[in-house]
């Protein structure tokens, strides 16, 4: 059976990584930190097959220890300071996990693996947050990047030294440029999670109202559940490389907002939404489209669900959850 060792296990990428390749057959090994990590748990219970090893990616001596033991023939590097909004508020942080915490697992695959002839392969998960402040649009695997986050600084950092390591040292290891990738199980401080939770409660009586940052930045949002079928992808080609992974489609929040409340069956869903420069950040991408036609053409790889299906997955999703914790029969 391969061996796959996923850093990140407990979010959402991780969840959908385990269960896609618990499908194929594989074992899996997930590293979680902290002592007493409360994620572990419900981790524990969705998905027994998984086996969570003690580890940091602040602390090279425990990716060590944890690649020795499990010997994987792939390695996902998922873990990160992932929310742009708290990367402002812990830059370095951010820095630390999100970009030397990369440097740091290829440390670990050169060291146990021995850097010629390494088998084992690599994948990072680098973002469209890396082209920020966009110099072309779509943009593709060779568009220059500008990130306007720590978080994007970070991931341009650790999206560079995959290259370098791989150019060095012969490692096979290939970054996944992601653009948004949601689903039921993203976290409720991201915008779309946020609206479709927030229709759900104002739906059932249990909220009032949604309030936002800005409503009209675009974003190019897929499903969680085919991105990861690209990055299981990318290491079972011949050769290393990196790839855009995207819809090509790209939706104002507004639009995603509006699509939200229409599925809950509010039309008037201006009524409920108010805006708070609480929710704003210092600076802002702008507009992300991405062109996966490498991705389509190497890796035979598109997306299944389109953006109004993903948005009513996570309605449908939040209603059944919201309306189980509060009690309320849904007709
Ligand atoms: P990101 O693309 O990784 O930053 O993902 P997010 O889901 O956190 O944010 C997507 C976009 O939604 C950004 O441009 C945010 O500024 C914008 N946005 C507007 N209002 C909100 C809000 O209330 N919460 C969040 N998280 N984002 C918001």
């Amino acid at each position: 059976m391969p061996r796959a060792l996923v850093t990140g296990i407990t979010g959402q990428d991780g969840q959908h990584l385990a269960e896609f390749l618990h499908s194929k057959g594989y074992d899996i090994y997930g590293i979680v930190k902290g002592q007493n990590n409360p994620k572990s748990e419900s981790l524990r219970n969705e998905f027994p097959y998984v086996e969570l090893i003690p580890g940091d990616l602040a602390d090279l001596p425990s990716l060590i220890s944890a690649v020795e033991y499990v010997k994987p023939d792939e390695v996902y590097n998922l873990a990160a300071i992932s929310f742009v909004a708290m990367s402002f508020n812990q830059a370095e942080l951010t820095a630390n996990l999100t970009g030397l915490g990369v440097l740091r697992m290829l440390e670990a695959v050169r060291i146990v693996g021995g850097s010629q002839n390494n088998p084992m392969r690599f994948y990072q998960a680098s973002s469209s947050e890396m082209f920020g402040k966009v110099r072309e649009t779509p943009q593709t695997e060779m568009t220059p990047f500008h990130p306007r986050s720590p978080y994007g600084c970070a991931k341009v950092f650790g999206h560079d030294i995959v290259v370098n390591y791989r150019e060095s040292y012969n490692l096979f290891a290939c970054s996944g440029i992601l653009f948004n990738h949601e689903g039921p199980r993203r976290g409720l401080e991201f915008v779309t999670r946020k609206v479709t939770n927030t229709a759900a409660r104002i739906k059932l009586g249990l909220q009032k109202e949604l309030v936002m940052g800005t409503l009209d930045t675009k974003r190019d949002w897929g499903y969680a559940g085919d991105y990861v079928k690209a990055m299981w992808l990318m290491l079972q080609q011949d050769a290393p490389d990196d790839y855009v992974v995207a819809t090509g489609e790209t939706h104002t929040i507004e639009e995603m907002v509006q699509l939200a409340f229409s599925y809950v069956g509010i039309d008037d869903w201006q009524q409920y939404v108010s805006q708070d420069p609480r929710f704003l950040r210092p600076s802002e991408v702008d507009l992300l489209i991405g062109d996966a036609s490498k991705a389509h053409a190497k890796l035979g790889w598109k997306p299944e669900v389109d953006f109004p299906t993903l948005i009513k997955m996570m309605v449908d999703h939040d209603l059944t959850w919201e309306a189980g914790k509060a009690g309320i029969a849904l007709p």
